[in-house]
């Protein structure tokens, strides 16, 4: 038996980088970054007028109200290009060029249009007033997105903005997926006696998409070895990583470690110490990666998100492939494990004060889906431990 921390690093040290592909930017999000992302102009790219008004030189407004010579307009998509000489001001729209001479903004509000060529400038101008100077959001040349950076649907404004109408990303991880146990029957029939619906290949099929896989979920395999075999050698000749759920324990007829030993796979580790997901199986064949998860579905979650997102995070070159850590109060007794850390779904409060509790769930078991479902973040219990009501708590937050 190894603790998580090992097991982690065994599976880091054993994934591989995928090749990298280019897609168009509205093909990318959740994809990984696989080049920097650098502003190929300044923004803004000219001293920009946030107002509606009249550009001046702030000097001439000091002792206002000031009379200037209206000279021109400056209009977004048309700037003034000549130079504002003292006494003279331009018609100035937002988001419009500041003319050369002028170092201020006065609203329009502040103004009162004498004639057509005239116009009194009510209040004194400070300068910078109302302009945003040329680069000052980014200058030509920044790096704005490192590699390794995911993707999300708040960067596509900034990335647009730079000549990236495509980027390059990380290949996606091709996942098979494979449910086995002959009392497992598809969701949409109704299970006859000793029978139970297959709810892991659907919530891998889910988890494994948001972490960037392209997936397949393969027909069930009955406990049955020689089958078992016959779809595990099938899957790795289309996929990268397989997972496998169920038979990974040490009943009569629990045959993936089997099926995996006599494909000649190496294995890497089949105990760890963390509950649930104790029997968890970590293997490699022709370079492909196999994950067997026990078969209980809140263990096929917890194991999914320690070993397997990481994994396929990991593949996509991303920087940060582990759960987002965190801390939180307890709100009542959690118990952990002997000789196990234990690693348990719990939903997440904020109490009267703001801060952030921890709220367990009520577990029957690790079978217990319906109580996962309210899940927001795993809290760690360090084995031979409890948590108690107060104590401040290590969390890893659902993605
Ligand atoms: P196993 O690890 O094969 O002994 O399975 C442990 C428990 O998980 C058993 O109660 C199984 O019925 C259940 N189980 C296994 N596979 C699935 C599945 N694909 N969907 C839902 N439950 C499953
Ligand atoms: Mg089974």
């Amino acid at each position: 038996m190894i603790p998580v921390s090992e097991a982690l690093k065994i599976v880091k040290g054993e994934t591989f980088i995928l090749s990298s592909e280019t897609v168009d930017l509205n093909e990318s999000i959740g994809r990984i970054l696989a080049q920097e992302i650098i502003a190929d102009m300044d923004l803004p790219p000219f001293d920009r007028s946030q107002m509606d008004g009249f550009a001046v030189r702030s000097q001439d407004t000091e002792k206002a109200p000031a009379k200037l010579k209206i000279v021109g307009e400056s209009i977004a998509g048309k700037g003034f290009d000549g130079e504002i000489k003292t006494g003279e001001t331009v018609r100035i729209m937002t988001g419009a060029r500041v003319p050369s001479g002028a170092d201020a903004v006065q609203i329009i509000e502040l103004t009162q249009r004498a004639d057509e060529n005239f116009v009194e400038i009510l209040g004194a101008a400070k300068p910078k007033q109302n302009i945003v100077k040329r680069a000052a959001e980014i200058k030509k040349g920044e790096s704005i997105f490192r590699k390794g950076e995911r993707i999300t649907e708040n960067m596509i404004a900034a990335i647009a903005s730079f000549r990236y109408a495509r980027v390059k990303v990380l290949r996606k991880p091709k996942v098979a997926i494979l449910a086995t146990g002959s009392e497992i029957v598809d969701i949409s029939k109704t299970p006859k006696q000793d029978q139970i619906r297959n709810s892991n290949s659907i919530m891998l099929e889910v988890f494994g998409k948001k972490a960037g896989a392209e997936t397949t979920v393969l027909p069930i395999a009955g406990d049955d070895i020689s089958n078992l075999k016959l779809q595990i050698s099938e899957a790795l000749k289309k996929s990268d990583v397989l997972i496998i759920t169920g038979g990974v324990s040490v009943g009569d007829y629990d045959f993936t470690k089997p099926a995996l030993r006599e494909l000649g796979a190496e294995i890497f580790f089949e105990k760890v110490s963390l509950k649930p997901g104790k029997p968890t199986v970590f293997a490699k064949l022709g370079g492909k990666l196999i994950f067997g998860l026990p078969g209980n579905p809140v263990s096929v979650a917890v194991t999914f998100f320690l070993f397997v997102r990481t994994a396929l995070l990991k593949m996509q070159g991303a920087e940060n492939c582990d759960l987002k850590k965190g801390m939180a109060r307890v709100s009542a007794t959690i118990k952990g494990a002997k000789g196990r850390d234990s690693y348990l779904p719990v939903s997440l409060a904020t109490d009267e004060k703001g801060n952030l509790i921890v709220e367990s769930l009520r577990f029957s078991g690790s079978s217990n889906f319906i109580a996962f479902s309210r899940a927001d973040a795993l809290v760690f219990v360090p084995q031979n431990t409890s948590l108690e009501a107060g104590d401040i708590a290590e969390i890893l937050y659902l993605p």
